[in-house]
């Protein structure tokens, strides 16, 4: 399993510390999670883990978030505390939380879905046809009950297409099913679907219904949607970290639609495919976002691999922009993204879904050494320890992308580029990631400036 790294700034000798918000102390954190993120933050030099059970407590005029063991600065909680917690609590200047208040407006489907489209009319509206057209990376959704006979005017319109019905709420690929016939959704409704004549009867579970993407790009046979990690640490200004790898997730069976009952066909859900029959952990159902860049730009054409990318940015850039003056901006908060991307045989990437808690639990030594290197890059980035000079364009995989506008990249960091101009974007997914080099060279830098800044 991955080390940290020592790199110059990190464990720097008491009189020597950079006095940031937290001082010259240890950095407590708590951790609501027991599996990569709390390797992550044990190892980490100079933090310390504090437990207890975490409420708002006051004390004089101030009012700060304690738990019985004392205050933390940094807490990688879970949805369901926040959700609880959030509405009471009171933050000191540099506490940091995991997690905004309303993230469900992105990550559930309906409310994703519903976002979107809103910030597609309003830029049809203001800047024409052409530039809404940015926003066709989504498939055709509706929220059911709520849009059904929307739905089924749409549903008539297109007969013998294939859709796929999603709970809205839940992960996982649980709940789903493909259909084709709208009497192959009467048993759904039956359950689900009915008009609520009955005061006492359950609210039913909202559904997303989908057109399914019937033509996806196939390797070996095989269906695959690309997980993409974002670090969002501000709403208000909008400023975007995107993390250089990830990886392909393949489905176990070769795609046919002559069987759209068949999970490990359709889904591509690790924890769906885990479970098939004949699943082999050791030969593993993933590809790093490198090697799928590798062999897109080898099988068709540097420009066109780079196509795919910029596409993932678009989809980035603009979903985050459609929840933005949603989203409760709070300086205390962050959020580390987990994007599903599905490319179909076009080229074409088509945002599936975005997970506020994407999974952090290693299939294996790589996956291990993956989510460990993105995790220990998101405190890198959020620089507790005051190591970094705030102008920062790279913190190790990690590239800032959005900060209030597009981050255009720096001559000579062209990794990915054919002719290395400044005028792309400083966007690096699926490119060469060399974190530990990376942060040593910038820490050096950060140092030696402030050393000069202070003589
Ligand atoms: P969950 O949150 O349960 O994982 P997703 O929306 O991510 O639900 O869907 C699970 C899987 O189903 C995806 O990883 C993808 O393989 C497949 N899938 C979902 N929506 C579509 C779609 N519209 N077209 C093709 N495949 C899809």
């Amino acid at each position: 399993m991955s080390k940290i790294n020592r790199v110059p700034g990190y464990m720097q000798s008491k009189g020597n510390r950079n006095r940031g918000p937290i001082g010259d102390r240890e950095i407590r954190y708590k951790c609501s999670m027991q599996n990569t993120i709390l390797d992550v933050l044990r190892a980490r030099p100079g933090w310390q883990e504090v437990s207890g059970t975490t409420g708002a407590s006051s004390s004089g005029g101030t009012t700060s978030a304690k738990t019985s063991d004392g205050d933390w600065d940094f807490y990688w909680c879970d949805r369901e505390w926040l959700h609880a917690n959030y509405d009471t609590m009171f933050l000191q200047e540099h506490q940091k939380i995991l997690h905004f208040r309303n993230h469900y407006e992105l990550t559930r489907k309906n409310l994703m879905v519903k976002n979107l489209k809103r910030l597609r009319k309003q830029t049809e509206r203001e800047m024409g046809k052409k530039e809404a057209e940015s926003f066709d990376f989504f498939p055709t959704t509706y929220e059911l009950p709520s849009e059904y006979h929307i739905f089924v005017e749409e549903f008539k319109k297109n007969p013998g297409i294939i859709w796929i019905m999603k709970p809205a709420a839940k992960s996982q690929g649980r709940g789903i099913f493909l259909f084709r016939k709208l009497k192959d959704i009467t048993d759904w409704k039956k359950g689900e679907y009915q008009p609520l004549t009955d005061p006492n009867r359950e609210v039913p579970e909202t559904y997303v219904v989908q057109r399914y993407i019937e033509d996806p790009y196939l390797i070996g046979g095989r269906k695959f949607d690309i997980r993409v990690y974002v670090l969002v640490v501000s709403y208000n200004p909008l400023k975007v970290w995107l993390y250089r790898s990830g990886f392909a997730r393949f489905s176990n069976s070769r795609f046919s639609l002559d069987s759209i009952e068949d999970a490990y066909v359709h889904l591509t859900n690790v924890a769906v495919q885990k479970t098939a029959p004949d699943y082999d952990p050791d030969k593993g159902c993933k590809w790093a976002t490198q090697q799928l860049r590798q062999y897109l730009t080898a099988k068709h054409s540097a420009d066109a691999a780079r196509k795919v990318f910029q596409g993932i940015d678009n989809i980035i850039i603009k979903s985050l922009q459609s929840v933005q003056k949603i989203i409760i901006n709070d300086k205390h908060c962050f959020e580390m993204y987990g994007y599903d991307v599905l490319l179909d045989a076009n080229l074409k990437p088509w945002l599936i879904e975005i997970n506020a808690s994407p999974s952090l639990t290693a299939s294996g030594k790589d996956d291990y050494d993956l989510k460990y290197g993105v995790l220990n890059d998101v405190l890198n980035v959020l620089d507790l320890e005051n190591r970094l000079t705030g102008k920062e364009k790279r913190v190790g995989g990690f590239d800032l992308i959005w900060d209030d506008g597009p981050v255009l990249a720096d001559d000579g960091s062209m990794e990915c580029s054919v002719n290395g101009t400044s005028t792309t974007a400083n966007s690096f997914l699926g490119c060469h990631c060399e974190r530990k080099k990376q942060l040593r060279e910038i820490y050096t830098a950060a140092q030696a400036l402030k050393k000069t800044a202070v003589s």
